[in-house]
């Protein structure tokens, strides 16, 4: 089984954190289509032929497609590939978008999951990230998204945010368990490079994030959703009903998926590529006949770090079996620091895991930096 990744690179504004690759110049959308369609033709051998269990629309703003162009990724996308046909297709949809007409519009669509980017109930977060929408919209799009039969449906949520206390965050979770939805997504605002909101704490126009503010939110975070009956099978990511995300689980479990569009990643265990994050240069590339992404070999070393990061980030952990087998040289070299991991009590030995105690959840990477080899 693959994945398949679509980035739709354009926004109606940037959000102040944000760092992923759009544009909020539209005019040329439909050029981009074209050749992001061009491209899911060209590079349709790089998953030799597996069958998709999982399409993913991202970005971006994929939910600023209207009906037509998604048709025309879907008839792109059915010609080049075979979907099982219980595929889990997922689209990332923005809560002003999600009016009447345009979730019906998804209900008739393969679309069969939403994830909606409702970040906070609360509109001074909302204004201070710069989101395009206001905390009523999110609610009631929940419900329109439900009503109209899509009832696979998640959200996502920010904390750490600088304005934000540790009670408004437990009335943003509560918010998000009325809406009686199966997924949540929460993740820790970060201060990336290059984002407004680098700049604006750089000249001291807003605070910066407290560490110690978001770990008490995160502890926060992970024992109501525990109560509601939630399990955090992902650091970041909450399912009650086993309705884990195929896509995202996929990524954690190695599975190969090719990325279309823009800045797109795609992985198939023995590389991984990546396009330019350029949209011009993408299309110009593309309307040449190229494809537009650079390549990199992954070592074993490259193999085995990825596979510590993102299966402990997972309540599965890292299995040892792989570990011996697949990995034997480096497991080797990380029996010290494992151990110590162990005996200090962040890492939990069972007879077939290594995983994350849950204290040492909120410094997974940290903790999955130290076995790197
Ligand atoms: S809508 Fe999403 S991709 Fe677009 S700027 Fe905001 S966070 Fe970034």
């Amino acid at each position: 089984m693959a994945g398949l990744y679509i980035h739709i690179p354009f926004c109606k504004q940037a959000c102040v954190y944000c760092n992923f690759h759009f544009s909020t110049n539209v005019a040329y959308k439909h050029k981009m289509l074209e050749a992001m369609v061009g491209e899911i033709a060209l590079r349709k051998g790089y998953l030799q032929d597996e069958t998709i269990n999982s399409i993913y629309f991202g970005g971006g703003t994929p939910s600023l497609l209207n009906k037509e162009d998604l048709e025309f990724f879907f008839n792109a996308i059915y010609k080049q590939f075979k979907v099982d046909s219980e595929a889990e297709i997922t689209m990332e949809a923005n809560p002003d978008d999600l009016n009447e007409n345009y979730v019906s519009g998804l209900a008739a669509s393969p679309v069969n999951r939403l994830s909606i980017g409702v970040q906070s109930f609360f509109d001074e977060e909302l204004k201070w990230m710069n989101r395009a929408h206001q905390a009523t919209q999110s609610i009631a799009a929940v419900k329109r998204v439900q009503d109209a039969g899509i009832n696979n449906v998640t959200i996502d949520l920010i904390y750490g945010i600088p304005i934000s206390t540790t009670s408004k965050w437990e009335e943003n979770i509560n918010k998000a368990l009325q809406l009686n939805i199966d997924h949540i997504s929460a993740y820790c605002l970060t201060v990336e490079e290059k984002t407004l909101l680098k700049k604006l704490i750089n000249k001291g126009t807003v605070n910066e994030p407290d560490d110690e503010v978001a770990h008490n939110q995160f502890n926060v975070l992970i024992d109501k959703l525990a109560e509601a009956g939630y399990e955090q099978y992902e650091i970041s990511n909450f399912a009650r009903n086993k309705k884990y995300a195929i896509h995202n689980s996929s990524y954690w479990k190695q599975q190969p998926y090719l990325g279309i569009g823009p800045s797109a990643h795609s992985y198939n265990i023995h590389t991984r590529s990546w396009n330019v994050n350029n949209n011009h240069l993408y299309i110009k590339q593309l309307e040449e006949g190229n494809t537009a992404f650079e390549t990199e070999w992954l070592s074993p070393e490259n193999r085995f770090n990825e596979y510590i990061m993102t299966s402990l980030r997972t309540m599965w952990g890292c299995e040892k079996t792989k570990l011996e087998t697949d990995f034997t040289a480096q497991l080797n070299k990380i029996r010290t620091p494992l151990q110590k991991l162990i005996e200090e009590g962040n890492l939990i030995d069972t007879e077939t895991h290594y995983r994350l105690a849950k204290h040492a959840r909120f410094f997974a990477d940290g903790i999955s930096a130290s076995l790197f080899v």
